[in-house]
């Protein structure tokens, strides 16, 4: 059994890939009551593949995460814990199994409760989101662990994640010889974002008495001091260091974060938005988004309009 007695607040970044997640990482790791863990559900994964951490190091000769792997629960392996971990956080219609409740909350309450004792953070920030075999991990987080989970609902245009996926691609968006398959592929996009989000939604109404806070990744990158205020708010905690360390540029670390991207090692973070979608996304691309109407509605995204402006208040 665990010998913790520290218990530590999930902080839970709910939603979808592609929505700033890691930024939002990186500014709260910078608070020193909050440890930013990145894609914490991909542990396992990482060690196995040897997958550095944003430290540089892989896990396992990674100061963090080498004690958290070393003191999983007794008898647990990684490759178990991680068969353990994928069966319950992967909805039943995409293959996940029936659930060993008991197992999978000793599990995360373990690892949960190692990296507060290892990194002293009374909040840890979990940034695995809820994307098909993750879509379930809030749910199952808040069920088991019995831990403090607070969630922030990120939320992105779709549109604007649309260009994101698909503007790396070797073939140009506007390509025509190949818009039928890439029609494809942006929808499935499209339903993704809207399960994911479904699903937030969903686990928000199941567990009412579980405190969310919803931000737009356009407030976030259009009024980050507003919107960083409004994350201190919700976690009781003041912001102002790190609004003053973005304001006055000075690095910040990139910390001992799981996954992401590459942005975890940058040093000094420059916030921008990212708008060059309304300009470069096709119009095709335009009329698909509308699959997520009722949602991109409820989260004030205007379809009809080719821009998202930050609003500067979330609710
Ligand atoms: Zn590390």
């Amino acid at each position: 059994m665990s010998t913790y007695t520290a218990e530590p607040t999930i902080v839970y970044i709910a939603g979808y890939g592609r929505s700033g997640s890691t930024l939002l990482d990186i500014l709260l790791n910078a608070h020193p009551y909050i440890f930013g863990a990145g894609e914490l559900t991909e542990i396992f994964e990482a060690a196995a593949a040897r997958t550095p951490c944003s430290c540089g190091q892989p896990l396992d000769a990674c100061a963090i995460w080498s004690y958290v792997l070393n003191h999983l629960p007794a008898h647990t392996t990684p490759a178990e814990a991680e068969h353990l971990t994928r069966r319950t956080e992967t909805p039943r219609w995409l293959g996940g199994s029936p659930r060993n409740d008991e197992a999978y909350g000793l599990l995360w309450r373990t690892i949960f409760q190692a990296i507060a004792h290892q990194t002293g953070a009374r909040m840890v920030l979990d940034s695995s989101k809820n994307s098909r075999n993750t879509a379930e991990r809030t749910a199952a987080l808040i069920r088991t662990t019995h831990l403090p989970v607070r969630i922030i609902h990120l939320v992105r245009d779709p549109r604007a994640i649309l260009y994101a996926t698909f503007r790396g691609s070797n073939r140009r968006l506007e390509q025509e010889g190949h818009a039928p398959t890439r029609r494809t592929a942006m929808l499935r996009v499209l339903i993704g974002w809207m399960m994911a989000h479904a699903t937030v939604e969903r686990t928000r109404a199941a567990y009412p008495h579980i405190p969310v806070k919803r931000i737009r990744y356009e407030d976030l990158t259009g009024t980050p001091a507003l919107t960083l205020q409004q994350i201190g708010g919700f976690l009781n905690i003041d912001m102002q260091p790190v609004i003053n360390r973005l304001h006055t540029g000075a690095p910040f670390e990139g910390g001992h974060g799981i996954g992401g991207n590459r942005m975890r090692r940058a040093g000094a973070v420059h916030i921008r938005a990212d708008r060059a979608w309304e300009q470069a996304l096709p119009r095709y691309a335009h009329l698909l988004a509308w699959a997520t109407w009722p949602l991109a509605h409820r989260y004030a995204y205007d379809l009809a309009h080719p821009n998202s402006a930050p609003q500067g208040a979330s609710t």
